[in-house]
């Protein structure tokens, strides 16, 4: 599983309805803490689990304005 998330406006993409939603860094810590308690790496099945660090909405809006 692929998690895209923007660690610098801490926006998170909901793949599912194609929507950028805030979410702390702080909440991003408790799910992976979370995760590796139910799911340690030992599980095969759920290790392909990653964050991947991606550009948000916000950033596209940045980079339109300059
Ligand atoms: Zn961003």
């Amino acid at each position: 599983m692929l998690i895209y998330y923007c660690s610098q406006h801490e926006r998170l993409l909901d793949r599912q309805r194609s929507a950028w939603i805030d979410f702390s860094l702080e909440k991003m810590k408790k799910i992976k803490d979370l995760y590796a308690f139910f799911f340690p790496s030992a599980n095969p099945k759920f290790s392909d689990y990653r964050i991947i660090e991606t550009r948000c909405d916000e950033c596209a809006q940045i980079g339109r304005q300059t």
